[in-house]
């Protein structure tokens, strides 16, 4: 049994779901469980469309459900076959759902996670009904499986995180059952609370789906098909050009998720690593690629760093307090504050006389700040990038460091941190000396290539 994710822009029109048809077709003796990400920028709209409701802008948000509407019957029953009406009455029924909702929030003025959540699930359960008709038409015996009744979670909206055993239990029971003698065809990023309300595992949470479907049946692989060849030595829409990673271990991929690899969501590693799953990205435009792959041991590679990654957009605050400063408790007070507002900290460093720490959410920070000046000095800079090169070789090699710094020699570095996990080495530069940055890092990294773990 395999998972095949498919995100997107591999599901964003006709001929996309028709390349992933046939991609799955290839693939049906390995008894695939497919996981979709909504049709391409959906969940954007879905959630666009909600704050235009609940600004009161009624007829906005109606505008867009209308253009969401005609795009999925656009597509969608182009795909259905026989079976068209049928799926003409399912889009139907949740776009006048919608409708309704849509009208609501725009009454009551006011928009909760939960009833984001409503909203924003509607493009995977669209999605999910869209593949599943289209396999059906190109003549794949499919089984569509709402996520909800599988992936259970905690009442966190928008964030919601799994209730591992019973999500797991229910994948064995039902859905492994179910792919014996079908495709299984399921959305991902949506999942629901033990009572029923619909949830979901953040942006960008249909990975993580796809690992916990493959945890949960044991798959002997887990692959996500996405827009480019692979994990990249670059982000591509900071430089283009990069080289694909052929292999890279569950510690190298999960380090440069977190540090901004869009490529993949950072919790997907966490299922595959408890089972030891191997994890593929693979390319739904061009097949035929072998992507990259992602084991428990990295391939021996003589190239100290396999990416750099990068995380815009995040503030740091530095803390000064020469009162505390070495008190006792001063650090468990900063974070206790950090841990209430439930703002995670990225990056961190300190020094005799202060504290610096980059935080990418700032929706509390204002809280943050406030809390924070009772004991400390505070300035925030926002607008700020880390810089992370990964590799599992960073700690065996002396002189990466230097090397780094070197090339950076002109920028203003406000951050340096040598991850505890040793197989990173990050820094923080302003926003706009990223695109320098990176392409003077990736010249001196990336000019000489190992061919056994770079294409
Ligand atoms: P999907 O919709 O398939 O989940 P995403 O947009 O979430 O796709 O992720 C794929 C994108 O990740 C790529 O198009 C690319 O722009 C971005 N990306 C960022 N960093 C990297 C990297 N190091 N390697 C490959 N892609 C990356
Ligand atoms: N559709 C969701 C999002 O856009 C989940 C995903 O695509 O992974 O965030
Ligand atoms: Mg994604």
């Amino acid at each position: 049994m395999i998972v095949m994710k498919f995100g997107g822009t591999s599901v964003e029109s006709q001929q996309a779901i028709a390349r992933v048809t046939s991609i799955v077709q290839a693939a049906v003796d390995r008894r695939p469980i497919v996981v979709v990400s909504a049709m391409g920028k959906t969940t954007n709209k879905l959630l666009q469309a909600a704050s235009e409701a609940a600004a009161g802008r009624r007829d906005q948000a109606l505008a867009i459900v209308d253009e969401l509407r005609a795009g999925h019957l656009l597509h969608g029953l182009a795909l259905a076959g026989a079976a068209a009406a049928d799926l003409d009455r399912y889009i139907r029924a949740h776009f006048d759902w919608l409708d309704e909702l849509v009208k609501g929030l725009s009454v009551v003025g006011e928009l909760s996670p939960r009833s984001m959540d409503a909203i924003a699930s509607v493009g995977e359960r669209l999605s999910s009904l869209v593949v599943t008709f289209a396999f059906q038409a190109a003549g794949i015996k499919t089984q569509h499986v709402d996520s909800r009744r599988v992936i259970i979670t905690d009442d966190r909206f928008t964030q919601a995180q799994p209730i591992l055993d019973e999500t797991y239990r229910l994948l064995k029971y039902v859905v492994a059952p179910a792919a014996e003698t079908a495709v299984v065809v399921m959305g991902g990023f949506i999942g629901s609370t033990p009572d029923g309300h619909t949830t979901t595992l953040g942006r960008g949470g249909s990975d993580y789906s796809a690992a916990l479907v493959g945890a949960g049946v044991d798959a002997e692989e887990i692959q996500i098909w996405t827009d480019v060849d692979g994990m990249l030595t670059a982000d591509p829409r900071i430089i283009p050009g990069g080289h694909r990673v052929k292999s890279i271990s569950f510690a190298e991929a999960a380090e440069m998720a977190y540090f901004g690899a869009k490529v993949l969501h950072p919790a997907t590693v966490i299922p595959a690593i408890e089972k030891n799953i191997p994890v593929l990205i693979l390319n739904s435009r061009r097949p035929e690629v072998n992507g990259t792959r992602i084991t428990a041991q990295a391939v021996p590679c003589r190239n100290p760093v396999k990416s750099i990654s990068c995380k815009r957009d995040v503030t740091i605050l530095n803390i000064h307090s020469t009162r505390m400063l070495m008190a006792h408790g001063f650090l468990r007070r900063i974070f206790e504050i950090f841990d209430r507002y439930q703002t995670s900290v990225d990056m961190v460093s300190t020094s005799e006389v202060s504290v610096s720490l980059t935080v990418d959410n700032c929706d509390h920070i204002d809280s943050i700040h406030a809390q924070l000046i009772e004991f400390a000095e505070v300035a925030t800079e926002s607008s700020q990038a880390i810089v992370c090169l990964v590799g599992e070789n960073i700690r065996h090699t002396p002189g990466i460091a230097g090397r780094a710094f070197q090339v950076l020699k002109e920028k203003n570095i406000r951050m340096i941190s040598q991850g505890a996990s040793v197989l990173n080495l990050g820094f923080v530069i302003a926003n706009d000396d990223v695109p320098d940055a990176v392409a003077a890092l990736h010249q001196e990294f990336f000019s000489d290539l190992d061919p056994a773990v770079f294409d």
